[in-house]
C-alpha cells in the first residue's frame, strides 16, 4: 500500500541527479503526475464511486469518467491549497534534501528567490512537519536511552535570551560503534518523561541501556530488558557507556550551530529535532534523490498545515 520501501530505483522512481530532476519535473503538469504516482501508487480510484477509469485535468484534477468526481491531487496533503507552482515546491524540497546538513529558512529564500524571508520560513516548518511520519517505525534490538541538554534557545517567541533546553534521545547501538535510527524529542513536563518515551519508540522486548536514575529501573517491569550504569563507584564517565546517545546529542548540536538554527524558538523545537532524526536516520542513503523522493512521499501523507497554525502554538504537537 503505497510504502516507502528501500525497492526504490534511482533514475526510475526518483532522479538520480539534479539534471535528471531538472528534465522530470520542467513543467507543472509533470510534477502533478508524479504527486499522484506517490499518492495513488496502485493507481487513482475515485472517492466517491471507486471509479478507477479518470483524466487528469490541468492544475492537478482528476476527473472520474464513471461519475464525473474531480479529486485534486494536493487536497489533503501537505500541499492543499497552495499557491505557488507545484515546480517551486519540487525546487524547495530538492534543496532541502540536497543539502547534507539541512538549509536555513534565508538559505531557502535566496535559492528560491522568495520575496520574503516568511514564506522561506514557513516552508521550512510545513517541510519539517513530513520529516517525521506519526505512525513511524519503532526502535529496536538494543536502544541507549538518555536526557541530555541542548544550549542556545530562545525561550518564546520574542525571548532574547537564550537557554539550554532538555531533550531526549534514544539510539539504537548496534555494536562496534555503528548507531542504528534515532528518536529525539524536547523533554516533557509530565511525570517520568523518559520511561514514557521508551515507551513510546522503542518496541516491547528490546534491550534498553540508561543511566542508573532509580525511576528508569521500571523499565524493567514494562516488558523491556533493562541495564544501567550507576555512575557511583564507576570510573567510566556516561560517554563511554551510553556512546550512541551521547555521539548524537554532540552531533545535534553542531547541527543546531552550524546550519544557523541556532537561537531557535522553543515553540518550534521538537521540529528541528524531527529534520535531525530524518537526516540521521537516511545519513547512509547514498543519493540525495532518495531523500526528496522520501520527503515528497510522506508529504502526500501528511496533513494541510496553515500558516496560522505554524506560528500559533495550537496544534504544535511538542507544545502539549
Ligand atoms: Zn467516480
Amino acid at each position: 500500500m503505497g510504502s516507502a520501501g528501500d525497492d526504490v530505483v534511482a533514475g526510475v522512481d526518483y532522479p538520480a541527479d539534479f539534471g535528471q530532476f531538472q528534465d522530470w519535473f520542467s513543467t507543472d503538469e509533470a510534477c502533478f503526475e508524479y504527486l499522484a504516482h506517490l499518492r495513488w501508487p496502485d493507481g487513482f480510484a475515485c472517492p466517491r464511486c471507486a471509479g478507477l477509469d479518470a483524466w487528469a485535468t490541468a492544475s492537478g484534477l482528476w476527473m472520474c469518467r464513471n461519475c464525473g468526481r474531480r479529486t485534486s491531487v494536493t487536497s489533503g496533503t501537505l500541499f492543499d491549497r497552495t499557491r505557488t507552482p507545484l515546480r517551486t515546491w519540487f525546487a524547495a524540497v530538492w534543496f532541502v534534501t540536497a543539502q547534507k546538513n539541512g538549509v536555513s529558512a534565508l538559505g531557502l529564500q535566496r535559492v528560491l528567490g522568495l520575496r520574503s524571508y516568511e514564506t522561506a520560513w514557513a516552508w521550512m516548518h510545513k517541510l519539517r512537519r513530513a520529516m517525521v511520519m506519526p505512525e513511524r517505525e519503532l526502535l529496536g534490538g538494543t536502544v541507549e536511552v538518555d536526557e541530555s541538554y541542548i544550549g542556545g534557545i530562545s525561550r518564546g517567541k520574542t525571548g532574547r535570551s537564550t537557554d539550554k533546553v532538555p531533550v531526549m534521545s534514544a539510539a539504537e547501538n548496534l555494536g562496534r560503534n555503528r548507531i542504528g535510527r534515532i528518536r529525539m524529542e524536547p523533554t516533557t513536563p509530565e511525570s517520568l518523561p523518559l520511561v514514557k518515551f521508551a515507551q513510546r519508540v522503542i518496541v516491547a522486548g528490546s534491550v534498553i541501556k540508561t543511566d542508573g536514575a532509580q525511576e528508569l529501573r521500571r523499565l524493567g517491569n514494562l516488558g523491556f530488558q533493562h541495564k544501567f550504569y550507576t555512575q557511583l563507584g564507576s570510573s567510566t564517565p556516561a560517554h563511554i557507556d551510553l556512546p550512541a546517545v551521547h555521539m548524537v546529542a554532540s552531533q545535534l548540536k553542531r547541527w543546531m550551530l552550524g546550519t544557523m538554527h541556532y537561537g531557535a524558538s522553543s515553540d518550534h523545537f521538537g521540529y528541528y529535532l524531527d529534520e535531525f532524526t530524518f537526516r540521521f536516520n537516511r545519513r547512509a542513503a547514498n543519493s540525495r534523490g532518495l531523500l526528496f523522493y522520501r520527503l515528497l512521499h510522506q508529504a502526500v501523507r501528511t496533513e494541510p498545515r496553515p500558516l496560522n497554525e505554524l506560528v500559533s502554538s495550537e496544534n504544535n504537537k511538542y507544545l502539549k
